[in-house]
């Protein structure tokens, strides 16, 4: 079987295009735009994390090497994209009365919780803002002369001394929000700070000293700075939210050509997710009033269904978010683990002897069984990855999945294996969730599970012995606690949650 050619979407062309390494020496060199550790990240920003898991795995299972790079911005971004308001974290810090950097490390682990509860390989590499002043001001000195000028609150890029400024984002529109003039003497509207001073008279809690006096450097500046130094330049694919498409992004662009006084953007590819949304309108961060994946946790439902909900859209569909959805999500999610897990006790030795080699192998070898031993791998293993090699289609792919594992034409060692290397990919974490991990808990339940489980076994005896009275009694002191008794249900629980 033919490894298929994996093709990505290309926000740079605006089309598909066959992807290859670069550089097939140094593998795949990815870099994400990461999190403003201001806030707890909302369900919407944890998509794009999701969406980089599910690039990086790809591109592993397929047997590239990858290093991938996310950043921390913890200095930089102001409340406004157009270079006005406050940075996001020194208003947070104030609204706190913390030190800014208590904040950062709060959310930032917040944030790394997220990322573990949500099956997301660490990167390669965190890489902090604000350990890379100082490159960022030599980067900032190196490009001054030629493509900056100086005003009284900063050092702005000038837009117009790069080729095709602003190409990424498609519509030249002045309109769009961003392009508004919102510092006065700049030459552009779409000029944008590299390095901003600290007001006169007022002291900063993050400020370093510069060429262009104490103050802080612009949000866009952090990236270029960072992927070029861990990854060079050009580097393979560059990933954020959709939003960055269109003004953080095209100034990293606009930074990346100067630096390197040539027409490369600084990424072979640019890849965007399109956003979550809810009902409600945009999630904001900065707004507030949003939901946290800890929210869903504390609800009782499980992370990887929140994950589960996210792989069937498209990365480049607006994904709606719901209660309706995620529980859908949730039934799902324990399908698949009861169908797995059916699996593994039908093929114990099977899964033994593949848990061993798993625990061996290189991570990447999971998914080389496309160039090897495919002997044992259904059809369906070639068209699990013709879905993930189009663009990431995980919807497609998810389907070929469910429908290969319940496909009783196929041995069971068979669709356990394809089970596990498709994982690899999915990182749903099918092997080793259980059924009863992915049962609804609330974090405030009354009763523990241990406790349901023996009115629930008295309940049984009653009526055995026909005590219907009895029985009945014990269901509505069961549901006064919160607790609905399934009898028969196809999943094969015995309770669930009222909600
Ligand atoms: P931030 O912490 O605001 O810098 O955003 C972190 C990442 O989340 C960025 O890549 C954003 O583009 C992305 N993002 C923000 N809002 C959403 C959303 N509603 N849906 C998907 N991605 C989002
Ligand atoms: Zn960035």
């Amino acid at each position: 079987m033919h490894p298929a050619q994996l093709t990505l979407y290309n926000s740079l062309t605006r089309s598909l295009e066959p992807f290859a390494p670069l550089d097939s020496e140094k593998g795949v060199r990815v870099y994400s735009c990461g999190p403003t550790v201001y806030n707890y990240a909302h369900l919407g920003n944890l998509r794009a994390y999701v969406f980089t898991d599910t690039l990086s795995r790809v591109l592993t299972w397929k047997g590239f090497p990858l290093t991938h790079v996310i950043n921390i911005t913890d200095v930089g971004h102001l409340t406004s994209d157009a270079d006005a308001g406050d940075d996001k974290m020194e208003a947070a810090a104030r609204a706190q009365a913390k030190s800014i950097w208590d904040v950062a490390a709060h959310y930032t682990a917040a944030f790394k919780a997220n990322i573990a509860d949500l099956n997301i390989r660490q990167p390669s590499r965190w890489s902090v803002a604000t350990d890379h002043i100082g490159e960022m001001i030599d980067f900032a000195k190196k490009i001054a002369p030629d493509h900056c000028y100086e005003l009284d609150t900063g050092l702005y890029f000038d837009s117009t001394t790069v080729p095709d400024y602003g190409k990424l984002a498609g519509s030249q529109d002045d309109t769009r929000e961003g392009r508004i003039e919102a510092v006065e003497g700049k030459r552009h509207p779409q000029d944008f700070a590299i390095w901003r001073k600290s007001p006169p008279g007022e002291q900063r809690q993050m400020e370093w000293d510069s060429p262009w006096g104490k103050g802080a450097p612009g949000w866009h500046l952090e990236c270029s700075v960072m992927s070029l130094k861990y990854l060079g330049a050009p580097f393979d694919i560059h990933t954020g939210g959709i939003d960055h498409r269109e003004i953080h992004h095209p100034n990293e662009i606009a930074q990346n050509q100067a630096f390197c006084g040539c027409s490369d953007t600084g990424a072979h590819f640019w890849m965007h997710n399109n956003f979550l949304v809810d009902r409600q309108g945009k999630m904001s961060k900065s707004k507030g009033g949003f939901t946290t994946l800890q929210s869903l946790i504390d609800a009782g439902v499980h992370p990887l269904a929140y994950r589960l909900l996210c792989l069937q859209a498209h990365y480049r569909s607006e994904l709606e978010f719901s209660a309706e959805n995620l529980a859908a999500a949730l039934t799902r999610l324990k399908r698949l683990v009861g169908l797995v897990d059916q699996l593994r006790q039908s093929a114990p030795a099977m899964t033994d002897w593949l848990s061993e080699q798993l625990e061996k192998a290189e991570w990447a070898t999971i998914g080389q069984a496309l160039q090897s031993d495919t002997q044992r791998l259904p059809d369906e293993y070639a068209a699990f990855d013709r879905a993930l090699s189009d663009d990431l289609n995980t919807p497609l792919a998810l389907s070929i999945f469910e429908a290969a594992i319940r496909d009783r034409t196929l041995s069971e060692p068979q669709r356990l294996e394809f089970a596990i290397r498709c994982d690899a990919a999915l990182g749903l974490n099918l092997l080793s969730l259980t059924r009863e991990e992915l049962r609804v808990r609330p974090a405030n339940a009354i009763l523990t599970p241990e406790e349901i489980s023996d009115r629930l076994v008295e309940r049984q005896q009653a009526r055995v012995v026909k005590d219907f009275q009895r029985s009945d009694t014990i269901r509505d002191e069961l549901a006064a606690a919160g607790v609905e008794v399934m009898d028969g249900d196809p999943l094969g629980w015995d309770w669930k949650p009222v909600l």
